[in-house]
């Protein structure tokens, strides 16, 4: 026996009931037992910011990874199933400081560096333990509790030895240069970190007057939205092909940007070159000796602004690399705070922001403003902490990339991206990026091994056990390798042996920390296997990770597949890419899944707060984990997800197509006693006789499977959804409908048939839909069949025999003759109980063998094929698009469809006339009415229902509404499936001549008469 199926499935219910299931038979490990020296498929996950619980952002990406591994898994693949977490740099810091109430890095240096740091790693603890938790309800199966976490010391030393390569191959470099500043954070933060920071904003857009020193009374004028860049100025640009003007007021202005001013003077910008002027803020000490004079600059644009651009070296990249080629000097107006220097007089201690009025006012009062507005543009915020970025000059650490960049094409070259323009948008990147920026000016995050001697000899350490050779103090205080520890060990000078050299005090960049995880998880050169070797540093106590040896990175490097967002490419894929061409000039990938962003249902981003975030636990509560793994693999990965209730409640209504199919089998199984045979899983049903309508079902699951695993080996889910969807879709609408009576009278092969699909269905839909799989796999195999394995995931992933596609192709034909001829039979109002004489077909080829089942379907007596009337549409030449291509043909292409000459081509293309037509080149008018039929047509098939009536088929008709009146009745009664009636028919009543019948459908063992339809229990 079965366990009957309530009416809906309660997800969150059955979910936790699984979950501790899979926990109490340790299935997961059972699994891999089971593929252990199977073949290798090795994922590489990329890290997750271990800062926050588990969010629905989070799960979509968490799912497809779990999807593909569980596949592979049914599949008898080996594999690791390491997570990971990344755990240093400013996503973590951020929090931290919010949490402590810290605002600046000044505040963070008096709170002290060692408690910070325990402070971030507490978080990280608590996050990983939270993420673990949400994943596990997710139904993601990993590897728990050997996770790998970036900021241990192994990972630490890895990325140590990357940069002591890079630095003997001479592409470390300092670089001092302009660069994207967050004032907040007091970092500088790389190209790379910029994708999707641009936001909406409103600025000053002020007008200002730089008088000429040796032409009196004339002045520029330029324009700037950025006020507080104009105390740090030096120089105005000019193009030098452009023609200037002088206005009757005595300002200079490109004339392209001010073609209808009347001008006094009319001059090349080449002729302004050299000319000095006036600073705006010369009376400041920091403009002491500087001569702002007039460069030529060919990019000076006439789209917006005065064509006289401000030229600040201190703010800007571009003015920084003219201050280069012009020789200018470099005013510096604010610190790593964003704040002004002393220098500046009464701006001194101002931020950013907090001295644009008071430099409008100064400059209003000193009869230097033309004109003030605002300008709305898009400007670039600090992605950790939402701090407007401004432009700073800072000495940072660079890796020169040119002589890598041919390789790193190379290597993208050999990545199968998926959606394949995700690898065109890695191209592009590794085409135009420039140096890698790595050094942050930050506390918790990888220490940079750079150690520089007075002596010019710059040392970068490459391992933790080259940091003990050349140590010579504060190694014993060093609990792991972060600051502040790191920060007190000196080293002795390879070059010239002076010892006390300190290392800089910049961390790395995140990604640097995620993107050795190639290298430093599989061992890498690791001579040795150090069981739970991984765990060291920050990560010590917090993972079993193992360290393992070379053989290992050997067999499972590089990964044959890794799964990340969009804005990944510039991040974890690039960074890992980089590094893996740096060490062994390799790609780590040889496949990508990248998918676009998640939105809310509406469309809109999702954010705290609006109001419109959904926590991972509420939809976990609300609406399971398996119809979020559904909506996830739903998607289309080149488009964006809107995620939400709506799309959830819609998913639910169609699953119970299947839930419903289940629940019928289940109740009849049980009703008829029907016990399943294992054996059948194998390729259906065998030692039984096997109607058409099951070779048929036998065939369409063969079709399911073969669709469902080309989807999955090409990585697209929603392709896997669609071929269970329209399985389910024809297993309930055509295979149960045709067949309902076979169950209600024990047919072996109909019952045989209907397990062996349904189960089936269960088996492909078990990575996208774990639980529901598994709950249903106890309840229809597990628990009935002894030989059976006790979870789905523990046997494999179906194998069936290639499908007879010409059977498909039939009753699919079928089915298309069937809908056309309920249409018709709709569009005459002859409803479907009413049988009628006669069906004819038309342009059916496939469908003819399968006459008796048209028959049943339309309810008629007989079905005729390629005779009968013809649909006769009115076919209307569509002007605008036939127009330009047959030009003078129109009229004759016209007249011939008015005379009906048309031959249908399928798909709604004809031959009219001589010539092709496309259904987008046709319009298809009413139809034409002839009396006696209905008929409907869809391009290629048309049917045609005879729809006079006889006394005779008038009584059957009345007869099947008793009978559907009956069954209603017995319904309402409450009565068993198997109940058995006696029905009363009023007296008078004709219908006695079809008594048998009628008491074979209402399951009556006889019939009385009396006054009213009525029926009591038997
Ligand atoms: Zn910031
Ligand atoms: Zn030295």
């Amino acid at each position: 026996m079965f366990r009957l199926l309530p009416s809906v499935p309660d997800h969150p219910a059955l979910e936790e009931e699984i979950l501790s299931w899979w926990e109490e038979r340790g299935t997961f490990e059972q699994l891999r037992e089971r593929n252990r020296g199977g073949p290798v498929w090795s994922f590489i996950d990329g890290p997750v910011t271990a800062n926050k619980t588990l969010g629905v952002h989070t799960a979509w990406g968490r799912t497809l990874k779990d999807v593909f591994q569980r596949y592979k898994a049914l599949r008898g693949f080996d594999q690791r199933y390491q997570n990971g977490f990344d755990c240093q740099g400013l996503w973590i810091e951020v929090g931290v400081e919010r949490e402590l109430g810290l605002n600046s890095k000044p505040e963070i240096e008096e709170y002290g560096l060692a408690e910070f740091a325990r402070k971030c790693r507490e978080k990280v603890a608590w996050s990983a333990q939270e993420l673990i938790r949400g994943s596990k309800r997710l139904g993601q199966w990993m590897d728990w509790g050997n996770d790998y976490y970036t900021f241990s010391d192994t990972n630490i030393s890895y990325i140590w030895r990357f940069l002591k390569l890079v630095h003997e191959r001479g592409w470390l470099y300092r670089g001092h240069r302009s660069t994207e500043w967050c004032p907040r954070c007091g970092t500088s933060i790389s190209a790379h970190e910029l994708v999707g920071s641009y936001e909406e904003r409103i600025d000053p857009s002020l007008f200002v007057r730089f008088p000429l020193i040796d032409r009196p009374g004339q002045s520029l004028t330029i324009w700037t939205t950025t006020p507080w860049t104009l105390p740090a100025n030096v120089a105005a640009a000019v193009h030098p092909d452009e023609e200037y003007g002088l206005q009757e007021n005595g300002e200079w202005v490109a004339i392209k940007r001010y073609p209808d001013e009347t001008y006094v003077e009319r001059r090349p910008g080449a002729e302004l070159i050299g000319w000095r002027y006036a600073g705006p803020f010369d009376h400041l000490p920091a403009a002491e000796g500087i001569e702002h004079r007039v460069i030529g600059w060919d990019e000076v644009t006439m789209d917006e602004g005065t064509g006289i651009v401000h030229i600040a070296p201190g703010c800007g990249t571009e003015d920084f690399e003219l201050s280069r080629v012009h020789d200018l000097p470099v005013v510096m107006p604010v610190d790593e705070a964003g704040r002004f220097y002393d220098r500046f007089g009464w701006l001194h201690g101002l931020s950013t922001s907090e001295s644009t009025e008071q430099i409008v006012a100064d400059l209003a009062e000193r009869g230097r403003l033309v004109a003030a507005g605002e300008y709305a543009h898009r400007y670039p915020f600090c992605w950790r902490c939402n701090t407007p970025l401004i432009f700073r000059i800072a000495d940072d650490w660079f890796i020169s990339v040119d002589e890598v960049r041919p390789r790193l094409l190379a290597a993208n070259a050999t990545v199968e991206w998926t959606p394949a323009y995700f690898g065109k948008r890695m191209d592009d990147w590794l085409r135009n990026m420039g140096d890698w920026n790595i050094s942050r000016r930050r506390y918790f995050g990888l220490p940079l091994p750079i150690f520089p001697c007075s002596c010019g000899h710059v040392a970068v350490v490459g391992s933790r056990a080259e940091l003990d050779d050349l140590a010579t103090a504060g190694m014993d205080q060093l609990v792991e390798l972060h600051r502040p520890w790191i920060d007190a060990v000196e080293i002795r000078c390879p070059a010239c042996g002076t010892e006390g050299v300190r290392r800089i005090p910049e961390i790395g960049d995140v990604w640097l920390d995620a993107g050795i995880v190639p290298f430093s998880t599989l061992g890498w050169e690791n001579p040795e296997f150090v069981e739970g070797g991984y765990g060291t540093g920050a990560a010590k106590g917090l993972t079993g990770a193992d360290l393992p040896d070379h053989n290992y990175w050997e067999t499972w490097f590089p990964a044959h597949w890794v799964s990340e967002m969009r804005e990944q490419i510039r991040l974890w894929f690039y960074s890992q890419l980089f590094m893996s061409v740096c060490l062994v000039d390799k790609a780590p990938f040889r496949s990508v899944l990248g998918y676009e962003k998640m939105l809310d249902e509406h469309g809109r981003p999702m954010h705290g707060s609006w109001g419109n975030l959904i926590p991972a636990e509420e939809a976990f509560a609300r609406m399971g984990a398996d119809v979020m793994r559904w909506q996830y693999c739903n998607q289309p990965p080149d488009r964006d997800l809107l995620f939400g209730y709506g799309p959830a409640h819609e998913i639910k209504r169609k699953l119970l197509t299947l839930w419903n199919s289940l629940g019928f089998l289940v109740r009849y199984a049980n009703i008829e006693g029907f016990r399943p045979t294992f054996d059948d899983l194998a390729s259906g049903p065998v030692a039984v006789e096997l109607r058409p309508l099951d070779r048929w079902l036998v065939v369409r699951t063969e079709k399911m499977l073969a669709d469902a695993t080309a989807a999955l080996e090409q990585e697209l889910t929603h392709r896997l959804i669609a071929a269970f969807e329209s399985f389910v879709d024809d297993l309930s609408n055509w295979y149960i409908r045709r067949s309902r009576r076979r169950f209600y009278d024990y047919d072996e092969a109909a019952f045989r048939t209907l397990w062996f699909a349904l189960v089936t269905g269960l088996r492909v839909i078990s990575p996208v839909m774990p639980f529901l799989a598994e709950h249903l796999w106890r309840n229809l195999v597990a628990d009935v069949c002894a030989e059976a394995p006790e979870s789905v995931f523990l046997a494999g992933w179906p194998e069936l025999g290639e499908p007879d596609e010409r059977l498909l192709a039939e009753i699919s034909e079928v089915r298309r003759v069937v809908e056309l001829g309920r249409e018709a039979r709709s569009t005459a109002g002859v409803k479907l109980r009413q049988p009628l004489r006669r069906v004819y077909v038309r342009g059916a080829r496939l469908a003819q063998e399968h006459a008796q089942e048209i028959v049943e379907e339309l309810r008629v007596d007989e079905v005729g094929f390629d005779q009968g009337p013809v649909a006769l549409v009115r076919l209307l030449p569509n002007l605008r698009a036939l127009g330009p291509r047959l030009g003078r043909k129109v009229p004759e292409v016209k007249a011939a469809l008015e005379r009906g000459e048309v031959e249908e081509l399928g798909d709604g293309r004809i031959r009219v006339a001589g010539e092709e037509l496309s259904a987008d080149e046709v319009i298809r008018g009413e139809r034409v009415e002839i009396a006696g039929w209905t008929i409907a047509y869809d391009g290629t098939l048309s049917v045609a229902l005879d729809t006079e009536l006889d006394p005779g088929l008038e009584l059957r008709g009345r007869v099947y509404e008793l009978i559907h009146t009956v069954n209603n009745m017995r319904k309402d009664a409450g009565l068993e499936l198997t109940d058995r009636i006696v029905l009363t028919l009023p007296d008078g009543d004709e219908l006695q001549s079809h008594e048998e019948w009628i008491k074979a459908e209402t399951l009556a063992s006889r019939i009385e008469r009396g006054e009213a339809l009525a029926i009591t229990k038997a």
